[in-house]
Parts: C-alpha cells; sequence; structure tokens
C-alpha cells in the first residue's frame, strides 16, 4: 500500500530510528572492550570498529529502504554483504504525526542526497570522552541541508552512574535515573526536536572549538573572538549541541579538516532553531552530490549575534583559508 507520508518525512522517521540503533553499536563496542583502532591520515585521524560497524548499519539500512537515495558515509569500507543484524527496519512513529512543510511535498527520492557521520569525534571516543561523541545522519536537497537527525548514544552518562545505563525506547529525561542517549532531528520549516532551546546570557562570549585538530589559525580566531571563555571539545554534532543548549556562544574553527558529514545533519538543527552556519568567510556550505567533502574554508556557527562572531575573524585567518 502506498504511504500517505512524503517521502522526505517518511526518510527522516527512518533516519532516527537508524541513528538510534547506530547509538546502540556504539555503546555495544565500548561494552566489549576491542575498539579496533585503525589510524586513517594521521594519528588525530581515527576509525574504529564502532565507525564502521555502525557505517554499515546505516548505510544499508537506508538503502534498503529507499534504493533511489545517493548515500555518502565518512568511512572507505569494502563492498560486502551486511549483517542482518545490523539493519534497522523501523521508524519514528512521532514524526510522521508531523507535517511536513510544504515546499518538500513532492521531493522524490532520487532528489535527495543523505550525508552519514557514523560517528562524530572518534578521536575523543577513543579516549573514553564519550558524551563527545555522536551519529550525525544529514539530508540535503538541491544542495541545500533540510532535515537531519543527531543521535548522542552517551547523554546522560555521567548523571545516572554506571551500574544504572540502561538502554530505552524513549525519550532522555535528566536527573539520576535518566536513561542512557537521546536523539534530537529537525526539518527546515518545521523546527527541530529533542532537546530544550537554551542561550548563553547575553553579553558573554564563550567559544567552542576543536580539542584534537588545534593550529596557530584556529587560536588566532578564536583569540580574535575577545572570548570571555573557550571550551575545546571534541564532535561537529557535540559543538552544535552546546550552541543550542546555552554552553556556547559561537563554534569557531577556521581550519580545513571537518567534513560535510560533519557539518550537515547539525546545521540543519541549528538553522531550524534560527542559528546560523558558514564557512569562515560567511558563505553557506553546499551539499549536492558532486561538491567536495572538505569543509576547507572551516566552519563558523552561532545560534544568536553571528554578525558579531564572524565581524571578528581576522583578515590573515580569511586569507588563509581558501573555500
Ligand atoms: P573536532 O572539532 O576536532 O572534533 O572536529 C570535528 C570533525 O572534523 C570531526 O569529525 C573530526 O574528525 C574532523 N576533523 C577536524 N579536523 C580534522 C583533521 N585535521 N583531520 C581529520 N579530521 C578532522
Ligand atoms: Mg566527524
Ligand atoms: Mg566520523
Amino acid at each position: 500500500m502506498a504511504s500517505s507520508h512524503t517521502v522526505l518525512m517518511r526518510l527522516v522517521a527512518s533516519a532516527y530510528s537508524i541513528a538510534q540503533k547506530a547509538g546502540t553499536i556504539v555503546r555495544r563496542v565500548i561494552a566489549e572492550g576491542d575498539l579496533g583502532i585503525v589510524e586513517k591520515t594521521c594519528p588525530t585521524d581515527l576509525q574504529t570498529k564502532a565507525d564502521r560497524l555502525a557505517q554499515m548499519s546505516i548505510c544499508s539500512s537506508l538503502a534498503r529502504k529507499f534504493p533511489k537515495l545517493t548515500i555518502i558515509g565518512e568511512e572507505d569500507l569494502p563492498a560486502e554483504e551486511v549483517d542482518q543484524e545490523l539493519i534497522e527496519d523501523g521508524q519514528w512513529e512521532e514524526i510522521l504525526k508531523q507535517p511536513c512543510p510544504s515546499q518538500y511535498r513532492t521531493i522524490k527520492e532520487e532528489d535527495l542526497v543523505v550525508w552519514v557521520d557514523p560517528l562524530d569525534g572518534t578521536k575523543e571516543y577513543t579516549e573514553g570522552l564519550l558524551d563527545n561523541v555522536t551519529v550525525l545522519i544529514g539530508i540535503a536537497y538541491e544542495g541545500k541541508a533540510i532535515a537531519g537527525v543527531i543521535n548522542q548514544p552517551y547523554y546522560n552518562y555521567q548523571n545516572n552512574g554506571k551500574q544504572k545505563l540502561r538502554e530505552h525506547r524513549h525519550e532522555a529525561k535528566a536527573g539520576p535515573d535518566a536513561v542512557l542517549g537521546r536523539t534530537i532531528w529537525g526539518v527546515l520549516g518545521l523546527g527541530a526536536f529533542g532537546f530544550q532551546l537554551k542561550e548563553v546570557p547575553s553579553g558573554k562570549h564563550i567559544i567552542t572549538t576543536t580539542r584534537s585538530h588545534s593550529n596557530k589559525l584556529v587560536t588566532d580566531c578564536v583569540t580574535a573572538m575577545n572570548p570571555d571563555d573557550v571550551l575545546r571539545v571534541g564532535g561537529a554534532g557535540n559543538k552544535i549541541i552546546q550552541l543550542i543548549e546555552g554552553k556556547a556562544s559561537a563554534y569557531v574553527f577556521a581550519s580545513p579538516g571537518c567534513k560535510k558529514w560533519d557539518t550537515c545533519a547539525p546545521e540543519v538543527i541549528l538553522h531550524a532553531v534560527g542559528g546560523k552556519l558558514t564557512d569562515i568567510h560567511g558563505n553557506a556550505l553546499q551539499y549536492n552530490k558532486e561538491v567536495k567533502h572538505m569543509n576547507s574554508a572551516g566552519v563558523l556557527a552561532t545560534l544568536r549575534n553571528y554578525d558579531y562572531y564572524a565581524s571578528r575573524v581576522p583578515e590573515s585567518v580569511k586569507n588563509a583559508l581558501v573555500p
């Protein structure tokens, strides 16, 4: 029977369940104790068994249900039959109750590009900084990021104590009995859900930036923002969560290194609540399937007061970063 729901909303509802499943894989690999770490381009560019299994799970689950999608995942993996145990067939029904924004109602499956970061914050994952880790599924149409899902597998892991960690099928709650992990999702024109929007107190400039991939350009740019505080944490997904939950006012990364799968889903969540993410020059990022993967001119993102932070990027930093 043909579904009455649009392709976009069915895809987002499936991506929600698929990202949750990937989050359980990320937790399981840690619990089993063998991370299977592989160095990709350098010692700070790593891949673990969790990155591999989560990507197989996400990409195969999406491709089975939506065979005409273009799916671009971070990890280079050999084409092989994927274990049935890794396939997620569910969809989050709450999402299907929401209306599809009118401008997206006629989108066809073959018009969508999905950018998958199966585990964002791998370096931090290998160091036990587990709340830095997210699973990112971003959806683009005509080159623009329009929908996204972020699963944070270890949300609450410091609140509830190791003995109380438990799997869940429901939204996470704060407090000592909080369930482990949460999923945030959003669609432009509809909104973003799964968290409480909060702003940094006005007048405070709190910058969030990389902890594992810093260099002189990054620190020069952060210093030029005249920050009250600097939070050096892992993960692009994690840094956008800091912006929407009032922990940081700007995400500043004046360097190449971050890729389209890092920014696609987080950008949607931020844009859906009125924020802005661009490269360091102020250009919007493009997500069509032919685009180069690297965000060569870095990232500048804020929930509010984008113009203040953009105006403080030094010319020397801009000149060093070619889009
Ligand atoms: P970070 O803020 O360092 O966690 O970086 C955000 C995302 O960009 C992560 O997925 C990193 O792996 C990636 N990234 C940033 N800089 C680099 C780099 N120099 N080499 C490889 N990956 C990077
Ligand atoms: Mg990443
Ligand atoms: Mg990754």
